[in-house]
């Protein structure tokens, strides 16, 4: 089983553009071998053409519209429609991979015009993103640029993967409390407060109807994952689990060189992969179970960070 993405079909190397151009997206050949990928292109799946005249978001009235650049022609209630059946067919979806600046799939940045198309504003969100974001609470999303720059990919997978694991204990509670357990330190860095909030749903309301708990425990680790963590919440996180070797395993050179590591990386001199890296090899060598399975030493497969 692999985490089922939607992803916008014009970066699967489809000619679906307004103008018929394919877009070179070489990352698409390894995402395709850890993902369940879904393509989607809302303007050709309304019955517009290939090519076809360029649509826009319109400010009307207080409301945004899509229509067509030129003629005005609205379309809003077809891709509305259209999203909202395409939704529903896909239910557990984990991720969302889509087109920058489109007014269909952008996540944000889509310009917003006025009638005379002078742009009002860069903030937007395309019609189909905006359907998707509203009612799958439990979904990473980035768009083709974002998956560039390494630090918003890195995101990306984690909470890709978080909510990935997350689907896959929704049957009982025993895998739920599972599942909590292995993501201690990850939503640890992330949001402390929420994740004793995340504890408290499980701990207080096992008795209730699980699936009612389940949706609520979902929504509390959305929350948790939706800001990256900080530095310093990271840097807690790593001095925690350094405690669980420092005192019995480690040398004094062990220590110090953990520490220098640590300043490191708050200088922005090394990645926080590399520190993982060395509480991992740890965790192996002094069979420190319980972190071997903390999701936050490898929330998701090593070798999707150079799929781009
Ligand atoms: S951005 Fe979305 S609607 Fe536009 S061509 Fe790509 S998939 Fe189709």
């Amino acid at each position: 089983m692999k985490p089922k993405v939607i992803i916008s079909r014009c970066l699967t190397n489809c000619n679906c553009r307004w103008d018929g151009e394919v877009i070179h997206f070489p990352a698409i050949r390894q995402i395709n071998n850890y993902f369940d990928l879904i393509t989607v292109c809302p303007e050709v799946d309304i019955g517009l053409g290939v090519p076809r005249k360029p649509i826009g978001l319109f400010s009307r009235e207080g409301h945004i519209e899509v229509e067509e650049l030129d003629s005005h022609v609205v379309m809003t209630e077809k891709v509305k429609a259209y999203s909202d059946h395409f939704l529903e067919q896909f239910p557990r979806v984990h991720g969302f991979i889509s087109k920058s600046k489109s007014p269909s799939c952008g996540i944000k940045n889509v310009k917003i015009l006025t009638l005379n198309q002078y742009i009002l504003s860069t903030t937007g969100t395309g019609l189909f993103a905006r359907k998707l974001l509203n009612s799958l609470p439990c979904i990473a999303t980035i768009d083709e640029t974002g998956l560039l720059v390494p630090e918003i990919r890195e995101q990306f997978f984690t909470k890709l993967f978080a909510f990935f694991n997350l689907s896959k204990a929704n049957t009982n509670i025993s895998d739920l409390i599972k599942f909590h357990s292995q993501n201690k330190y990850l939503f640890m860095a992330y949001n402390p407060q929420k994740q004793k909030e995340a504890g408290g749903i499980i701990g207080t309301n096992q008795h209730n109807d699980f699936n009612q708990l389940f949706c609520n425990y979902s929504l509390k680790v959305a929350e948790i994952l939706k800001d990256a963590p900080s530095v310093s919440s990271n840097i807690n996180v790593l001095q925690h689990l350094f405690g669980y070797f420092s005192k019995k395993h480690l040398t004094t050179h062990d220590k110090q060189s953990f520490l220098n590591s640590l300043t490191m990386y708050n200088a922005n001199k090394i990645p926080i992969s590399e520190i993982k890296a060395i509480i991992r090899k740890w965790a192996f060598k002094y069979s420190q179970n319980y972190l071997k399975e903390q999701s936050y030493l490898q929330p998701f497969p090593a070798e999707l960070l150079s799929c781009v």
